[in-house]
């Protein structure tokens, strides 16, 4: 069991390689995250009550938004909806969440070719990488 906390604990301290985009302002509609140069769409999501239609307070776990509280603060029900904002205002701000979500290829892909031009004139001087001969010692 305790082998358990700690390989819990050991997992948890493992740097993620997946890139979170933290340089893609969250402020405009989309653009390219140069960590990773995926092109990355700002989603703004909150939850309402579907009751009273009251917006929630949103809180994302795991792949899934879900409200903060479990129940309405207006009008105690339980249920809720989600709803995607097409763009983001000073009052949602306090109740969204924001999901980074890079196009995939396919998707948005902007492929971007280039050529490095030799900048000494003349035959380029070939290096040799350096021969290693294996010493056997019996
Ligand atoms: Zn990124
Ligand atoms: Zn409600």
């Amino acid at each position: 069991m305790l082998n358990n906390l700690l390989l819990e604990l050991f997992y948890n301290f493992i740097p993620k390689t997946e890139c979170q985009h933290d340089k893609v302002s969250p402020m405009s509609d989309g653009e390219y995250c140069p960590d990773c140069g995926r092109y990355i769409v700002n989603e703004w999501y909150i939850t309402r009550c579907k009751c009273c239609g009251v917006r929630l307070q949103s809180v994302k776990k795991g792949e899934s938004i879900i409200p903060a509280e479990k129940f309405c603060h207006n009008c105690g029900g339980s249920d809720y909806y989600l709803e995607k904002l097409s763009k983001i205002d000073f009052v949602n701000i306090n109740y969204a969440v924001l999901i980074k979500r890079a196009m995939e290829d396919g998707t948005f892909v902007r492929t971007t070719q280039c050529w490095q031009d030799e900048e000494n004139e003349g035959s380029p001087v070939l290096k040799l990488l350096p021969f290693f001969e294996k010493k056997h010692n019996i």
